[in-house]
């Protein structure tokens, strides 16, 4: 809280010389803040440990996204978060959550939904920590095995145990899709039809989205209708399986 570090420049944007409270960025940037607007628009500040107006209160966050944030606190026009690349973004949308931005948490939830299939295990990281499990279960079937394995050093210990319970049992259900073929079915092509679905299947352990097994589960556009018929069906019946599948309840805090 003392003032210890050098100061290398005042943000141009938050500079009024009646402001209240004084904040400093990671990267030394100083904000100037009227306390009202921040009353009204946010339940995390003050920060804790925050005791006087004359103290400049240090934040861990860097410049560029206070300068983001803070802009949700104030009745102006705010800049685009549409032009943000997806690490301010989740940047952002962290700094709003830990500091309860109320103008700016829906908005962020908005962006980060739009962030998949790309950027599904930051996303799957930011619903998970907020509790968005709704996010989680959209985010998760993008995750895949490798690319988990590729953020091994990165993803959080509580992710990482929620999303190999998901994976199991994701990965059950594709072993079990067999339960979900229709029987019955007596035409001559049919058997053929199915062994490349099941095949098709096989390979999918580990590859979790809706759109894979609605191109697996089919069969080829010359195929007589009762053929087309229990394959529709069968996909059906399927994706209803696998969209039980969601991830464990966060188990953050
Ligand atoms: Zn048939």
């Amino acid at each position: 809280m003392t003032d210890r570090r050098t100061v290398c420049s005042t943000s141009e944007l938050f500079n009024a010389a009646d402001a209240d409270i004084v904040f400093r960025s990671s990267d030394n940037v100083v904000f100037r803040i009227h306390a009202r607007n921040l009353a009204v628009t946010s339940g995390g500040f003050p920060p804790a440990g925050f005791s006087s107006a004359d103290e400049i209160v240090d934040l861990t966050e860097e410049a560029s996204t206070l300068e983001l944030m803070f802009q949700f606190v104030y009745p102006r026009p705010q800049s685009s978060l549409e032009v943000l690349g997806f690490n301010e973004l989740s940047k952002l949308a962290e700094a709003v959550e830990k500091y309860q931005i109320y103008p700016a948490m829906q908005l962020c939830n908005i962006f980060m939904t739009n962030a998949l299939p790309e950027n599904a295990l930051g996303v799957l990281e930011y619903s998970m920590r907020h509790g968005y499990p709704s996010l989680s279960n959209r985010a998760a079937p993008f995750v895949t095995l490798e690319r988990i394995s590729a953020s091994l050093n990165t993803v959080s210990p509580t992710l990482l145990r929620a999303w190999i319970r998901y994976y199991d049992t994701w990965n059950e259900k594709i072993r079990h899709a067999t339960l979900t073929a229709p029987s019955g079915h007596k035409c001559a092509n049919w058997s053929e039809y199915q062994r490349k679905i099941f095949f098709a299947l096989g390979e999918l352990t580990g590859i979790k989205n809706d759109v894979s097994i609605a191109a697996v589960i089919t069969v080829p556009h010359f195929a007589s209708i009762c053929c087309k018929d229990d394959a529709a069906r069968w996909h059906q019946n399927f994706s209803k399986k696998i969209s039980d599948a969601s991830m464990p309840p966060a188990l953050y805090h």
